[in-house]
């Protein structure tokens, strides 16, 4: 583990000796070479495809078996011998059960959880072989009482087991093969984020073929849904993010006055990934590393806040995509620290510039490829000219219901700063479809017309002999919905950029199911698909809203109509154990009551807990640094900031009294949203008037522009001539 700034400047300098990365390829005009290879490499690490094909063909079976989740039963010792021959050709000799605890969402580095067993054991000369048998591929033991459990477990009835979820591959890391499992209590209830979601997907796939069927298509293989996570991040450089103990404990500043320059130019947005900065070179090795592991991190551009990034993949399954997300994420922090970095993955590092999100593209297709919710692609694979119209009168109806679980979902802790802050959309969930998708649907609703949706295009005509008229989709886009449909799929843009979407897409698969659940129960008592869909639109209309979701005007006017508003994410996670939702959750098989409960519990402590390191770094930051710079200084607020101190330790000292999760989270965010709040004011004040040279954390101007602050030894290594 490299500890210090020092000590990675060393790494970095040996890896550059070695000739791992050398000044030119950091200096990314060569890079595009290297990245020729990287192709070559694309998914070696990972045992799918043609990778899987190749291992399990030299075991007499192929890479197909691996597509019936079955092959645990019947293959089990099989895989496993070809995992092993993959594993030792490709450096690795341990194995884990990989797994998503519940809540770990935003806890930096502490997202997934895992055991790493050698595979050997002694033969009886006393010598070690290897040793890796289907047994101990398909399912591992483990305690689960230390992780989130909500009352779930406790400690003298410990018991978590862990069960490979086939839907997801095997990848290798390092020495290390990781099996993506499921993990849950000696009595089934789920223990983590992964299960709920396979559950989700198994109620759309079975109510969605059932409507399917209906609508006149035999899926042959059923429904899934597939999402892209856009994945947004700060890179801050790593010499300043030492000297700021909030960004290094808790992810986000709790303190820190405004750079003089900010968004002010809108400069930052797509602007030049420039090789000024270890950013570009940051970046780049971050999409080899995961380029290996089979995940196609296709886009990389900057951000609208200063020091802002974005990467998406290509879109696939969500438990795959889910997973690989939470790789993306841990590669994206262990590889910053080689280029002078930090990475911040929390929703909101910094005050009044632009927070992170993570978009959830959300879709569904047929076995075979055939997509939902691309009209003329479903109409004519059903050969049924409403189909389309009645799937998305489900989804609609699905948004208008539980709204206030697609909030619950959201709630991260970070996503306090960011929901209705004019950069990500409001705790108001309605849904934009654009006019064209509008007028298609609002005709169909009131029988005005029938037939198929034919997005317009127009065309653009610039007056030039040199750029040619050329044609354009007739609709616009609109980035302040929370939940617009984007053209065969859905965004769910409200999403905070730490978080494990699993809970996201439980929700959406979950409500949709029931959706389809319900159509197909009414078509199967005699009811006319049609009729239903025009029914159902016209009593969910009203969460359908294209406007501008920022505007204050629209969002009175869409709290009147009754859409689910939550402002507070604490009173959002609490709706998780409301009547409505428990009795979605179990009739979908999704969550017991219990489960929902353990879950509202966890989120509560989460949510205070990370309160309660805010709050402590904060006193922290006064006591050790703010305070003896205003003495230093003889100048500033120091009679406020000793009283600040007091303040917060007794709203602390409030919260640890509180008798339930619930209250308690109640209290840490007014302590949060209201006192640190105005704490911060305080030192924000000092921090105007101190010297720069007795004010000892980093500075918003240090951490948040890369291309002026460059660590002396970090620019020595890339710059040099
Ligand atoms: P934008 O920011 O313009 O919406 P990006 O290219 O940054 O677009 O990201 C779009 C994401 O949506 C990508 O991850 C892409 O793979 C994904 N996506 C595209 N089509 C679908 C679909 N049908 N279902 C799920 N995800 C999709
Ligand atoms: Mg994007």
């Amino acid at each position: 583990m490299l500890t210090s700034a020092g000590a990675v400047r060393m790494w970095a300098r040996k890896s550059l000796a070695q000739g791992m990365m050398s000044s030119a390829a950091r200096m990314g005009a060569a890079r595009g070479m290297a990245s020729m290879e990287a192709y070559e490499d694309f998914g070696k690490h990972v045992f799918s495809g043609s990778v899987a094909d190749e291992y399990l063909k030299k075991h007499g079976a192929s890479g197909d078996i691996l597509n019936d989740p079955t092959w645990t039963q019947t293959h089990a010792d099989t895989v496993a011998a070809a995992v092993l021959d993959w594993a030792v050709d490709n450096g690795a000799n341990v194995f884990c059960h990989w797994f998503q605890p519940m809540a770990a969402s935003g806890v930096r580095h502490g997202q997934t959880g895992q055991v790493q067993n050698m595979m050997m054991k002694f033969n009886s000369k006393g010598e070690p072989e290897f040793d890796f048998k289907g047994k101990d591929l398909i399912k591992g033991e483990t305690d689960g009482s230390s992780y989130p459990n909500g009352g779930l477990r406790a400690t003298h009835t410990a018991g978590g087991y862990l069960a490979i979820d086939t839907s997801s591959p095997i990848f290798l890391r390092g020495d290390t093969i990781f099996v993506p499992s499921a993990f849950v209590s000696y009595y089934g209830a789920a223990l983590d984020e992964k299960t709920p979601l396979l559950r989700a997907n198994a109620a759309l796939d079975k109510h969605g073929t059932r409507l399917l069927k209906q609508l006149g298509l035999d899926t042959n293989g059923g429904l899934r849904a597939n999402i892209g996570l856009e994945q947004e991040i700060f890179l801050v450089p790593r010499d300043a993010y030492y000297k700021r103990p909030d960004l290094q404990l808790t992810g986000r500043t709790v303190i820190g006055r405004d750079a003089p320059r900010g968004q002010e130019m809108c400069d930052h947005y797509m602007a030049p990934l420039s090789s000024a900065t270890p950013a570009l070179a940051c970046m780049q090795e971050i999409q080899d590393e995961c380029w290996k592991m089979g995940i196609p991190l296709k886009t990389r551009h900057r951000e609208v806040a200063p020091g802002q990034f974005e990467f998406a993949p290509l879109f696939g399954s969500n438990t795959t995509q889910i997973d690989q997300n939470i790789w993306v994420m841990q590669i994206i922090e262990e590889v910053a620290p080689r280029h002078g970095l930090a990475a911040l993955l929390q929703e909101k590092p910094f005050n009044d510039v632009n927070g992170s999100g993570k978009h959830n593209n959300w879709s569904m297709a047929t076995a075979d490829g055939v997509q939902l919710l691309a009209p003329n692609a479903i109409n004519e694979a059903t050969g049924n000219d409403d189909a389309f119209a009645v799937i998305m009168a489900a989804v609609v109806a699905a948004v208008d219901t539980h709204g206030d679980l697609m909030r619950m979902a959201i709630a991260s802790p970070g996503n306090d700063f960011r929901l209705g802050a004019c950069e990500a959309p409001p705790a108001i969930v309605s849904t934009y479809l654009g006019d064209d998708m509008t007028f298609y649907l609002e005709h169909f609703k009131d029988g005005k017309g029938k037939g198929a949706y034919n997005p317009g295009v127009k065309t653009l005509d610039l007056g030039t002999r040199e750029v040619l008229p050329f044609t354009v989709p007739a609709e616009d886009r609109n980035r302040t919905s929370p939940f617009p449909y984007g053209g065969a799929r859905f965004e769910f843009r409200a999403v905070g950029s730490s978080q494990n979407v699993s809970m996201v897409n439980t929700v959406l698969n979950t409500a949709v199911a029931e959706k389809f659940a319900e159509f197909a129960d009414r078509i199967d008592a005699g009811e006319d698909p049609l009729t239903i869909a025009k029914e159902t639109l016209e009593k969910h209309w009203r969460v359908i809203f294209n406007g501008d979701n920022y505007c204050e005007e629209a969002q009175a006017m869409l709290t009147e109509r009754g859409i689910w508003r939550i402002d507070s994410g604490v009173e959002a996670i609490h709706t998780i154990t409301s009547e409505k939702n428990t009795t979605l959750f179990e009739k979908m098989h999704v969550l017991t009551k219990e489960e929902c409960e353990a879950r509202e519990i966890i989120l509560h402590d989460h949510y205070t807990g990370t309160v309660e390191m805010e709050a402590g770094c904060l006193i922290d930051m006064i006591n050790q640094h703010i305070i003896p710079s205003v003495k230093s200084a003889g100048l500033g607020p120091l009679a406020d900031l000793e009283a600040a101190v007091g303040t917060i330790k007794s709203a602390m000292a409030e919260i640890h009294a509180a008798e339930s999760s619930y209250k308690k989270a109640q209290l840490a965010r007014v302590l949060r949203l209201e006192t640190m709040i105005d704490i911060r004011a305080v030192c924000d004040a000092a921090e105007e008037v101190v010297p720069a040279n007795l004010w000892t954390l980093a500075t918003y101007k240090e951490l948040l522009f890369l291309d002026s602050h460059v660590d002396a030894a970090v620019a020595e290594d890339y710059f040099e001539p």
